[in-house]
């Protein structure tokens, strides 16, 4: 991987097709990138992780990070590229696909207030920096651009039916919780599908050979978060239990709390890489995709930011409340003192 004037790039795969097996849930793996320099360190890996700083502002003002949301773009000739390569009976219309990106997305932001995804794509051309770019984290593209390509025009992604990089800086970058955390920060990424590989829409009607295009985006959308292949990296596996198929808490002020090695790997986790016959697909996150992404971004539910959702009291509504409270304070209070006074007067009558 180049690595020069402090900048690195990293390369993240995905196999051409999918082999679902039922199995037990057993962690997630971060990019394998980042050992820094101790590859039989693996506890450092939750050290070294890189991830998408938690900064306000839009890429379109030239700040990159998780405010208005990641923002992405797709390339102009993304749908003329990829509709021909889908082999189903009918394949998608351009709208379908844009509405299926955006759906692929969501996955990673399921539950979480600020980890969500932005389409920027009538503002500003996706674009892959060109080689021997001197900073290639700023000013190309979005913060996620999509393309299709031939192996020709981008190698890497040769024998895959997409590929994944992302830039990244050594600044740490900011947590969720508004203070710097440790690890690298993300930049950019690009997710580049292969005009040699085919797809297929319908998960009822899975080709062998192809890749479910939802699916696979899933995937390597993981990869743009820095999550890397559960299967490959048994040995980098991580997971607060052994119990499958269970949710993973992950403690939002100390994310690597209850954190350990577990070599056992999710068969189901949609970040593994897969090679078999097509099969029918998941187009889903599993609990542990789940706990590597709450790794990343943990969140604190905090109580303002539920009744902030608008399903509680309006502040109106709260302010009658206690208006009411406070009247009936003052006049239970009152109707108590008169009464005791007449008790008083009776008292002194007698
Ligand atoms: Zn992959």
């Amino acid at each position: 991987m180049p690595n020069q004037g402090g900048w690195k790039r990293w390369i993240s795969v995905m196999v051409c097709w999918w082999l679902l097996l039922s199995g037990p849930a057993f962690g997630f793996v971060t990019d394998n990138a980042l050992t820094n320099n101790t590859p039989n360190n693996f506890a450092d890996d939750l050290q070294d992780a890189a991830r998408w700083s938690n900064v306000p502002g839009s890429v379109l003002s030239n700040v990159r990070g998780l405010g208005e949301g990641l923002e992405y773009a797709i390339a102009s000739d993304f749908c003329p590229q990829i509709i021909p390569l889908f082999q189903d009976r009918q394949p998608p219309t351009c709208n379908q696909i844009e509405k299926e990106i955006q759906s692929a997305l969501d996955h990673w932001g399921e539950n979480h207030t600020v980890l969500h995804f932005t389409p920027v794509t009538a503002s500003l051309a996706a674009q892959i920096p060109p080689d021997g770019a001197r900073e290639p984290w700023r000013g190309f593209g979005a913060e996620i651009d999509l393309f299709v390509r031939s192996p020709e025009d981008y190698p890497l992604v040769a024998n895959f039916g997409a590929y994944t990089s992302f830039w990244f800086t050594n600044e740490n970058p900011i947590g969720l919780q508004g203070q710097p955390v440790p690890g690298k920060t993300i930049t950019s990424a690009d997710i580049v599908f292969n005009n040699r590989s085919c797809y297929f829409w319908d998960t009822q009607a899975p080709i062998a050979g192809c890749n479910h295009f939802e699916s696979l985006l899933i995937h390597e959308v993981g990869h743009a978060l820095a999550l890397d292949h559960p299967n490959e990296f048994p040995q980098r596996n991580f997971d607060t239990d052994q119990i499958p198929g269970n949710v993973m808490p992950i403690d939002c002020q100390q994310p690597t709390k209850a954190l350990k090695l577990v070599s056992k790997i999710d068969a189901a986790a949609i970040m593994n890489s897969s090679l078999g016959e097509a099969a029918k697909p998941l187009p889903q996150l599993s609990p542990d995709d789940l706990g590597g992404r709450n790794f990343l971004y943990p969140l604190c539910q905090t109580v303002s930011s539920i009744n902030l959702s608008g399903t509680g009291p309006n502040p109106w509504q709260l302010f009658g409340l206690l208006l009411v409270i406070s009247f009936s304070g003052v006049f239970g209070i009152a109707a108590i003192l008169q009464r005791l006074e007449k008790q008083r007067r009776k008292q002194r009558r007698k």
